[in-house]
């Protein structure tokens, strides 16, 4: 589906809330205040979808609002789903992980990215913006730079100089904002419709269209009875439940499975509100974690991750730091896969899930860790001489 660049959208969006229809590019938000959708009735008989491993995300070409990109975007997913044999003890399920760390820039955001960015070119808008302070950013900026777009990346003011390095690799114009960062997310939405530039933010539609890839690509090559997923803004959680969605209209899933999300404990306003048996989040303060990618106070969609988790009897739990850690370095040293701190969550949290034998079970793996781990101080390591090398072994 083209998105006309003079008239509407080309695509409907829609309110899972209240189940308004509105028209209308780059808006993100329904009257009700809820995050809208790209409109995902399909029961389109014509949708062909994969079986088996895909190359990229656009083998879903048929569940998306936008056409194909041929630069960077296309290479967005096909991610490996990888059997973690040594995992499954712990977690007492059959474990495989969905390593999203394989995307271009190294996180899942390149599905939403590549998305957003390809509907702003057919709308001929020529910048793009987001806020972010991390693999969002760069993710919008590398590919609003494939693209030949400008970008302005909106970052708090308190962001990690080392963070900043990665995001301007791509040279997006960076702003820090002193302010509060919920208020700025939403105040930076309502630049899209005003100034035809798309705001390629966490949980806006077209992001949350590409990044559901990521779970129809694992029900592609498998039907696990749960998914494990760290949550921040919601975008993901949205994204995948709305996979589920989309699978289950088109007849291609008979039984949804457990959505489980993951929040660290510093800042977990979505399993606190889970656990009160609240419908809505309410926002929190936020203290340090090590999951700094998963830790927003006030998440927008926070509303549709916890009516996401209940609707298909999975949980929302938050994790401490030290069984974060934990999970991180088991997942280098007994699988081999190096993933970002906050993605290592979802191995903390299964191994509190009691599954039933037999389960299978995949863990969100949303980012790769090689940034954090080069940026921790450096191991002890063993020294010899050139002559003694043989005595090493
Ligand atoms: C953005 C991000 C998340 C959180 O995703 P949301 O859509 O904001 O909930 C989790 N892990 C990593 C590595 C991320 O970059
Ligand atoms: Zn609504």
């Amino acid at each position: 589906m083209a998105i006309d660049a003079d008239g509407d959208a080309g695509f409907d969006l829609v309110c899972e809330h209240c189940g308004r229809r509105v028209v209308a590019r780059w808006r993100a938000r329904c009257d009700c205040g809820q995050p809208l959708w790209v409109d995902g009735d399909h029961t389109d008989a014509d949708a062909t979808l994969p079986d088996g491993p895909v190359a990229d995300q656009w083998a879903f070409a048929d569940l998306l609002p936008v056409e194909p990109p041929t630069d960077l975007g296309r290479a967005a997913g096909g991610t490996p789903l990888i059997r973690t044999p040594a995992l499954d003890d712990g977690v007492g399920a059959t474990v495989s992980v969905k390593y999203e760390g394989a995307n271009p820039t190294g996180s899942f955001k390149d599905r939403g990215s590549a998305v957003a960015v390809a509907a702003a070119t057919a709308a001929g808008a020529d910048t793009v913006a987001t806020v972010s302070h991390g693999n969002m950013a760069r993710s919008v900026a590398a590919h609003a730079a494939a693209a030949g777009l400008d970008c302005t990346v909106f970052v708090p003011d308190d962001i990690p100089r080392e963070r900043l390095g990665t995001i301007a690799a791509f040279d997006p114009d960076i702003v820090a904002v002193d302010g509060d960062y919920g208020a700025l997310y939403e105040r930076a939405l309502a630049l899209g419709p005003d100034r035809n530039v798309p705001v390629a933010n966490s949980d806006v539609p077209l992001r949350v269209a590409g990044q559901k890839t990521t779970l129809l690509e694992v029900f592609a090559e498998a039907t696990p009875d749960a998914v494990v997923l760290p949550v921040s803004s919601g975008g993901h959680a949205s994204a995948a439940w709305k996979a589920v969605r989309d699978l289950r209209s088109l007849g291609a899933l008979s039984e949804p499975p457990e959505l489980h999300f993951v929040q660290t404990a510093a800042c977990a306003p979505v399993a606190e509100a889970f656990a009160r048996g609240d419908d809505t989040v309410s926002p929190v303060t936020a203290g340090e974690t090590v999951a700094y990618s998963i830790a927003n106070a006030d998440p927008p969609s926070g509303d549709r991750a916890l009516r996401a988790a209940r609707t298909t009897g999975g949980a929302v739990r938050a994790v401490d730091d030290d069984a974060i850690e934990r999970a991180r370095d088991n997942l280098a040293t007994r699988t081999g896969l190096s993933v970002e701190t906050a993605s290592a969550t979802t191995l903390a949290a299964a191994r509190r899930i009691a599954f039933d034998p037999g389960d299978e079970v995949v863990l969100v793996a949303t980012g790769d860790g090689a940034v954090e781990a080069a940026n921790r101080p450096p191991p002890a390591t063993q020294s010899v001489d050139i002559d003694d090398v043989e005595t090493v072994l």
